[in-house]
Formats: structure tokens, sequence, C-alpha cells
């Protein structure tokens, strides 16, 4: 095939279709077979899944239910009310916008909502674990605004306070941000929120990584803590769509105002309606299911750290239980550094991703892995699990046996995980390909 399309028959076209259903098809078998560690990636319900291939993918609804552009939407205005409410429900807030399309968007609804070009912006530095959304290259830069950065504690790897007060008093930002992708330990909203008052700055929590967990009841609640609105992916340890949203809880009608028409028309046209149906599905999932697994994502999380610490891997936060959350970071200098480190995991079947940590001195060498718990709770794996894990790293890291034994060893961890659990009709085949058509196209 030359990608030449005059020259190419149908029969060419046929055969390309079908080279890309088989590339997806090895791709879930490859999951079906791993040891998922990526921190930001979740399994979708069989509900919510079905919704994806719904004719709601056709569709656009821009606007607000009840107040479309074009007509034909009743049936996503219903879907859409559902999910506001459940959202405003499961969050316990005042506000919900449900149209981003993923936690990237949605931080940028809230900086064209609340920043203005050249505006100064609390966060967290990337190497401490912040997004690439607040960085100049992401949606900071976009918007125009700075960063100021706060002081960080490297031991208890959160937000230094009192050094932070005073840069926030010295600097007196328009808005601060609190948010991480390398999302350890809840952040000090509360203590910094009399602070923001007293500079003027509103507070931002960028839940993302964690929403599954706040509205599990299992980490911070930063709404009732001092921050204006939340922005987050739907898909981290909400298991959710990939997909985006705002949430808000403040009486200043002019705030709402200013982030629903920074969700539309301000970010999005269309906001993907089959995965908004999705979303609705995975919020009332999350309500009758939400709590248990939270739970239990944190314990594993906390058990992993724990049995990698004992077979001699530098864990971060020792003295502190590793984690609080679903990730756990570990300093891989001696093993290879985070990229070295990383490959080999995937050669042996562990899927997890290098990481920059504090104390890094170059970007391009991050010094170690980050290891999530969302998805392997997902399908059914507990503490003694975890165990499981730490010694197939152990083995691959720290005892010379190779990738191809290990990675057999892992599909053998796996064997019994492969239904998707905490969910409606759980069991059901968390990597089935859904092959709707059957026959390779002619
Ligand atoms: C993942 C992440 C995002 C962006 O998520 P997308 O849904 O992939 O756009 C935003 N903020 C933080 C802190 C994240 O970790």
């Amino acid at each position: 095939m030359t990608g030449e399309g005059a020259d190419e028959s149908t029969a060419d076209w046929a055969a390309t279709v079908e080279r890309v259903r088989d590339a997806v098809r090895r791709h879930s078998a490859r999951f079906e077979h791993a040891i998922p560690l990526i921190a930001s990636e979740n399994l979708l319900s069989p509900y919510a899944k079905e919704l994806l291939v719904s004719d709601f993918h056709s569709r656009y609804a821009e606007g607000l239910p009840g107040e479309r552009y074009y007509e034909g939407n009743e049936q996503v205005d219903e879907v859409e009310r559902i999910c506001l409410d459940l959202a405003k429900r499961l969050f316990r807030c005042s506000f919900a916008d449900v149209r981003p399309i993923s936690g990237t968007v949605a931080n940028m609804a809230v900086l064209k909502a609340l920043a203005d070009p050249g505006d100064l912006v609390g966060t967290c530095r990337l190497a401490d674990g912040a997004h690439i959304s607040s960085a100049a290259f992401g949606a900071f830069g976009l918007r125009g605004v700075k960063p100021v950065y706060y002081a960080w504690d490297d031991a208890r790897m959160t937000i230094d306070v009192p050094r932070t007060r005073e840069i926030l008093r010295a600097v007196r930002p328009k808005l601060c941000l609190f948010g991480l992708s390398l999302f350890l330990f809840p952040l000090p909203v509360r203590e910094l929120a009399p602070t923001l008052e007293e500079v003027g700055a509103r507070g931002w929590y960028d839940g993302a990584h964690v929403l599954g967990l706040i509205a599990g009841g299992e980490f911070q609640d930063p709404l009732h803590e001092g921050c204006v609105v939340l922005s987050a992916s739907t898909h981290k340890t909400l298991p959710g769509p990939q997909h985006g949203i705002l949430l808000g809880q403040t009486d200043d009608a002019e705030v709402t105002k200013r982030l629903t028409s920074g969700a539309f028309p301000g970010v999005t046209s269309n906001h993907h309606l089959h995965a908004m149906a999705a979303l609705a599905v995975s919020l009332a999932e999350h309500l009758a299911f939400g709590r248990a697994y939270a739970r239990q994502v944190i314990a594993n999380a906390r058990a992993l750290g724990q049995a990698l610490h004992e077979r001699g891997f530098d864990v971060l936060a020792p003295d502190l239980g590793f984690t609080r959350s679903h990730t756990i970071a570990v300093r891989v200098v001696r093993e290879g550094g985070g990229e070295a480190v990383a490959k080999r995991l995937a050669d042996a079947g562990i899927i997890a991703n290098k990481n920059l940590l504090p104390g890094d001195t170059s970007p391009r060498h991050p010094g170690g892995v980050r290891l999530g718990t969302p998805e392997v709770t997902r399908v059914g794996m507990r503490e003694k699990e975890m165990a499981g894990i730490a010694e197939l790293m152990d083995d691959l890291l720290h005892r010379g046996r190779s990738p191809a034994e290990v990675a057999r060893a892992a599909a053998e961890l796996k064997a019994p995980f492969r239904g998707v659990q905490y969910c409606f009709g759980a069991g059901e085949a968390a990597y089935r390909y859904y092959d709707l058509v059957g026959h390779p196209p002619s």
C-alpha cells in the first residue's frame, strides 16, 4: 500500500480497514494479558460503553438543555439533565457543566472564564507533579497567563503552606490552581483558603486524577474547602468515558455565567453527546459503587507501595504510607532511570510511565516511574495481587529474570481478572472488542 489514493483499488482500502481493526483487536488482547498501571487510565462499564456507539455520536446539541441551536435534541436534553443532576448530587454542589470534552478543555474553559491574558495564576511546578495544562507550552500559555509557583515540601509530597502563604501575599495572583498529575496526597486547600481570601484570589481545583476518589468520599472535598470551581477529566479514577466536567460551589451568578460561556462557546462546539450519555451512566454507577471502589483503589496503592518498599524499591513518602491516593511514585535511578525502567516493564507486560520527580535535574531524564491502581482495582484485584505485582517487578528489575518470563507470569496473575467490576453488569469482559460487523470488509 502506497497511500497514493488514485492508484488503489477498493479491495486495497478494504484491506486497510481490516488492518486498523486488527491492530485494535491486538491492542485489546495485549491489555487483557497485561498489568495496566497507568495512573490516568481506567475501564468503562458495559452499560457506559454501549452508549459510545449510539446515534448520539452522530448529533450536535450546541447550547444548554431546552435552549439548543438545532432541532431534534429532546432526548439529548433529557440525558444531559440527568447527567447534570447526577453530577451535582455526587459532588454536593450547585453548578455543573458536562460539555468540556476532556480535562484539558475543562481547564481552558476555567482559564477563559476566570482569568485574563497577563494575569498571574498560582500553580505547582511540573517537576512537583503539575499537569502540562499549567505550562507555558500548554493551556496557561494559550490563555497568556503567567504561573506563580507554590513552594513544595519534597518529604511530604505536597504544597508547603507557610512558604506558599508568603508567596501569595507577595505576588497576589488572581486565581490559584490546585491539582496534580502525580497526586499522592491531598493538597492544603482548606489551610490556604484564608490567604486566598486575603489576597483576593479565587480557588480552582483540577481534580482530573482524583475525581473518583473525591466522589467516593475518600480524598479531599475541594468545593467545600474553599475552591469555587473543580475541573476534571472523567476517565481516570472516575471510571467514565474520555470526557471532561466543570463543577462549582458558589452563589456568585457571574462566576457560573462565565464558566458556562467558557465551556460553550468558549472551548467547545460539539460536546461529544455519546460520551456525555456514557458519563451519565458512569456517574450513576459511581453513586452506587464508588465508595467501595475508591476505598479499594487507595488500599491497593498503599499495599503496592509497601510491597515494593519491602523489596528494596525507593518508593517516595515511606513515612506517610507512600500515598493517600491511587498513585505511588518510585525513584528508579538505581534500576536504570525512568525511561529505561518503563520500557523494560512494558516488555514484561507491566504498563506504566516514566515520570519527573521532585529533585530531578533534567526534565528529559525523569528519575522515576508513576504507578496507579485504578484499572487493576477495576478488574477486581486486591492487596494480595499488589504483592504479586511487586514480586514481578523485583524479579525483573533486581533479580535479572527475563522480560519474556515475567510477561508470562504477569499474564497468569491477570488471568482471573478480566471482568469489569464496581458497576452494573459486573463481570462483563473488560477488554472485549465489540465486533459489530464480524466479517472483514469487502
Ligand atoms: C490528565 C490531566 C488533565 C487533562 O486531562 P485530559 O482529559 O487528558 O485532557 C488535566 N489536569 C490534570 C492534573 C491531569 O492529570
